[in-house]
């Protein structure tokens, strides 16, 4: 495929305000497309040059685009400045130089996607001094060939800003459209997607060997599973009876989700976070512990790295383990912070796939694969046949200090990327009146009024994710809790990814004074769910009202890095949270 081809699709999708054009819009673009190239497709699409999780982006800075943009075209770098100042989108500046172009260029070649891909992964991997110099070459030759639309797409993607808006569940459902032919195959696709995380491979499958191939898609060692996911219920006697009178019940630490893959043979071992984020820089302690106190050649393994007090044992907040993230003094911190891995699950060992092994024989397996007496050890649990039991084990892990408990079905397989009964947490905080927290991605922002004007930011616009729908839904206004420290960050963190108009994949009644890419997640805190006409989150055909909340209230400090935007509250949570609350009024 050529990319101009490529481009005239993207095109299309910003154009689009409907996420079910979205799909058919991909479904095209992916059918014009030869197994080679349904990667590199996908992964631009996605505005990566690679699995997500590697997490590979050209990164070229817009002072080198402006430079590249005024040679390509044969203008001065000041003029494609004051361009970009006039319309702050330095791919519509491309387009525009590359049609008012003084420059003919005699041997222009039409770049195929490929073609496009390999140069990018040519940029990215190019580094060191002088490296500058080499990028913007290779950025010059692509625009020097490129039509002004191809021009638009080179330069936003090489910015690491395409935004198209096309989410994981739109590019799946997509895929099963294009190679099964409709999207009721779209659940192969996607228990193919949550065991690799990798979209690419998925579409390359679905292209070379269809849908069968896609469901043949096993664990691979170094590409992280999609975690599991726990739903909630609020009270003892409710888990024991949707786990059928028997369940395993763990203390739940709150700490950060660690998958830990490890070759011996290979000496490698990386860990990935809920979100599939590479954060093996963040513990090389575990790491080390990995080696020396793993009895496997290979292991892919699940727990939550949580740091700990060394004097008295107790367990410290989660606002100190996220400490651990960061670029510079990684094993200062890893000694004033020792952290401790409370293993749970065992998903792959010596090249045996556990995935759909029950929860207790995964459990012994990793009993005896862990010595567990050092760096990395077992959550703790019990086995449990009563609702007292429960409660009893409840109350004691609040006492120490422990966020609650999540019970296991011990008979249930691992099931990657989703929130099913067969994980059932219940936490201190249901037991009062709204006191969980829950996750929002911002979609907008309020420029407010006053001091506030000063940094750019009045309020946000925040919303959950409805996952049947793929979409993106307005929850609540939050306009307190910042510090003025925060509201100056998250204003210009917003303003980076500002919009022009709301993206396809949000619903709205209320608009903003500026949308944003849903990308950025804040964890808030409210009084209470309320029925809302205001808001369309939950909202259906058959009811005017939707779900908002009532005094909300930041508590992160500023944006959440280890959840991105589909990692939000879902709707459905919130509608199960509403009904929760009922019940605890009713039972008070
Ligand atoms: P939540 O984030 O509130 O939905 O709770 C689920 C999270 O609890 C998981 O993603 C883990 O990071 C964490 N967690 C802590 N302890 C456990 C445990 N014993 N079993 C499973 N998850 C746990």
């Amino acid at each position: 495929m050529l990319f101009d081809e490529l481009s005239q699709y993207y095109v299309k999708l910003e154009e689009t305000s409907s996420r079910l054009e979205m799909v058919d819009i991909l479904s095209d673009m992916f059918s014009r497309a030869v197994p080679e190239e349904i990667s590199s497709i996908i992964y631009i699409t996605q505005g990566v040059l690679g699995p997500s999780f590697e997490g590979l982006q050209v990164g070229v800075a817009e002072k080198f685009a402006e430079s590249a943009i005024a040679m390509a075209s044969g203008y001065h770098a000041e003029d494609v400045v004051k361009a970009f100042r006039k319309s702050g989108d330095l791919g519509l500046c491309a387009e525009e130089f590359i049609k008012k172009s003084k420059l003919r260029s005699l041997s222009k070649k039409q770049l195929s996607v490929v073609d496009i891909f390999r140069s990018m992964l040519k940029i990215a991997n190019t580094s060191g001094t002088g490296s500058q110099a080499g990028k913007i070459k290779i950025l010059v030759e692509m625009l020097t060939s490129s039509s002004p639309i191809e021009s638009r797409y080179i330069i936003r993607f090489a910015l690491g800003k395409l935004r198209l808006g096309a989410g994981d569940a739109t590019i799946i459902e997509a895929l099963s459209k294009t190679y099964a032919g409709s999207r009721n195959s779209k659940p192969i696709f996607e228990n193919a997607y949550n065991i690799c995380s990798d979209l690419g491979k998925v579409g390359e499958t679905a292209s070379k060997s269809g849908v069968i191939g896609v469901g043949k898609i096993r664990v691979t060692l170094f590409s992280p599973i999609r975690p599991a996911l726990a739903e909630r219920l609020p009270t003892a006697e409710n888990i024991l009876e949707k786990m059928g009178g028997k369940c395993a019940v763990e203390s739940k630490y709150d700490g950060l989700r660690a998958q830990v893959h490890m070759s011996r043979g290979g000496r490698r071992a990386r860990i990935f976070s809920r979100n599939l984020e590479d954060i093996t820089e963040m513990f090389p302690d575990i790491c080390k512990a990995a080696f020396s106190e793993i009895k496997a050649d290979s292991i892919i393994l699940e727990g939550e790295a949580i740091s700990y007090d060394d004097i008295t044992g107790e367990f410290r907040p989660f606002q100190e383990t996220i400490q651990r993230k960061r670029k510079h003094g990684v094993q200062e911190k890893s000694e004033e912070l020792p952290v401790h891995l409370f293993a749970f699950d065992l998903m792959y060992i010596d090249g045996e796939d556990l995935m759909a092994k029950p929860y207790e024989e995964r459990r012994k397996r990793l009993e005896s694969a862990v010595s567990g007496a050092g760096l990395i050890r077992f959550s703790n649990r019990i086995i449990a046949t009563s609702a007292k039991q429960i409660e009893e084990y409840f109350n004691n892990a609040v006492e120490q200090g422990l966020e609650g408990i999540v019970a296991k079905d011990m008979g249930s397989v691992y099931v990657a990327g989703a929130r099913k009964f067969s994980w059932i947490k219940l936490k201190r905080s249901y037991r009062g009146e709204l006191s969980d927290t829950l996750d929002l991605v911002i979609l907008g922002y309020y420029l407010g009024k006053g001091q506030r004007t000063e940094f750019g930011l009045g309020g946000l616009l925040a919303g959950v994710y409805n996952e049947s729908k793929d979409t993106f839904e307005t929850v609540s206004k939050i306009g307190t809790g910042f510090s003025e420290k925060q509201m100056s960050s998250l204003g210009k963190s917003l303003r980076a990814i500002r919009l022009t108009k709301m993206p396809a994949r949000v619903e709205s009644v209320v608009a903003p004074d500026f949308w944003v890419e849903p990308k950025y997640i804040v964890t808030v805190r409210a009084d209470e769910i309320t029925r809302s006409p205001m808001h369309t989150c939950g909202k259906t055909q058959q009811s005017d009202a939707g779900y908002a909340l009532r005094f909300p209230r930041l508590v992160s400090d500023g944006i959440r890095t280890d959840k991105s935007a589909e990692d939000a509250t879902t709707t459905k949570e919130i509608i199960e949270m509403f009904n929760l609350q009922r019940k605890v009024r009713v039972s008070k």
